[in-house]
């Protein structure tokens, strides 16, 4: 089968010819129609993190296609079903975090295109338990992003513990920031985007932001506290550490800071600012298999839309380079068969 492939950091992906992969049980192949572009892969083809991801690496954790073979075991999931296939490829189901449905936290969890080989490819396989079925509501195309971009936006403003009425801001206004937005004002929040590029900001307005902030020229925190008096919540999906700095910045009293975005660097944060202010910071990471399915939910509801550019499995390339520019307009998806 055909895929995309790591084979050294910091160098070019390679379309090869790979083995197809066998299932065992408890699994299911699926032919992937399409696959999102996440700006993790480019930390993982950077080998950015502390945790470095497999080598060689089939990347890809936003991969959606039809079940084209299911061993025994695999439940629900039949051939012929439309799923995908997420960043939480599996986890053990019993360790103390599986058994209190906190699975994202799981120390024995293998990642899709990362510790396992992903969806930039034509088949993929997936055990059944950690797949969902996509709505039919929704295509192929629409679906895929909800996979991360969706799951993680969505999870990270349910940590938040904002409330309805309650002010957020959204920091990086990406692939993960343009669906940040739409969750937010489903889930009943007045929405602060901030970005660097106009282009973004604007279409954070079309889909449904309150304010926008161009953080190149102002200082976002200081409009923000001018505007609406601080946030409740900072969720920072960008990529660069002032922008965690200025999100930190941006929350009133009580609020919390989500950390979301990763960037290898480090956040330094007043002692005296968070305590006598009361500031919580709280890491997020992506979201469970119910998560999952709530956000597909609430697309499938017609209330969020991802923005979409497609592009063949051979420009993912050219794909990545415009990511690291910052040079993609919502999120870009493999149409790969
Ligand atoms: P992206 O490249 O599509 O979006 C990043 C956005 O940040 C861009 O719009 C860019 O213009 C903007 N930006 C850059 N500098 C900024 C600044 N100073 N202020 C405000 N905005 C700024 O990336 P993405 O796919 O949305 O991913 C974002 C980050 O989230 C990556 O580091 C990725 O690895 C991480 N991520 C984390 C999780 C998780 O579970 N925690 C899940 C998925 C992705
Ligand atoms: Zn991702
Ligand atoms: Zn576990």
């Amino acid at each position: 089968m055909k895929a995309a492939v790591v084979n050294e950091f910091n160098k070019k992906l390679e379309i090869q010819d790979v083995a197809m992969p066998d299932i065992g049980y408890g699994e299911i192949l699926v032919k992937i129609h399409t696959c999102g572009v996440c700006h993790t892969d480019l930390h993982a083809a950077h080998g950015d993190w502390p945790v470095k991801p497999k080598m060689p690496l089939i990347p890809g954790h936003e991969g959606v296609g039809i079940v084209e073979q299911a061993g025994d075991g695999t439940g629900s999931i039949k051939v012929g079903d439309r799923v995908g296939i997420p960043w939480l490829y599996s986890a053990c189901g019993e360790c103390e975090y599986c058994l209190s449905g906190r699975e994202t936290l799981c120390p024995e969890q293998l990642n899709a295109g990362y510790s396992i080989d992903g969806a930039y490819a034509e088949y993929c396989k997936a055990p059944a338990k950690y797949v969902a079925k996509v709505p039919e509501a929704l295509s192929f195309e629409e679906a895929a992003p909800l996979f991360c971009a969706g799951v993680t936006t969505y999870k990270a403003l349910k940590i938040s513990e904002a409330i309805p009425g309650d002010w957020v801001a959204i920091y990086g206004i990406g692939g993960l920031g343009h669906v940040a937005v739409q969750y937010a004002k489903a889930m009943g929040l007045n929405v602060i985007a901030v970005d660097i590029k106009d282009e973004k900001l604007e279409m954070a307005k079309d889909l449904g932001a309150d304010l926008t902030v161009n953080g190149l020229n102002t200082d976002p925190a200081k409009a923000i506290h001018e505007k609406v008096g601080g946030v409740q919540a900072a969720i920072s999906v960008a990529v660069t550490k002032k922008a965690f700095e200025q999100a930190y910045s941006s929350v009133k009293r009580g609020g919390s800071l989500v950390v979301v975005g990763l960037p290898n660097d480090e956040l330094p944060i007043p002692i005296f600012d968070t305590v006598l202010n009361g500031v919580s910071v709280k890491g997020s990471i992506v979201g469970t298999r119910k998560d999952l399915q709530e956000c597909l939910e609430l697309a499938a509801q017609g209330k969020i839309k991802t923005m979409i550019e497609t592009k063949r499995l051979e420009d993912v390339n050219e794909v990545l380079d415009r990511l690291e520019k910052g040079d993609i307009n919502g999120r870009i998806v493999l149409n790969i068969s």
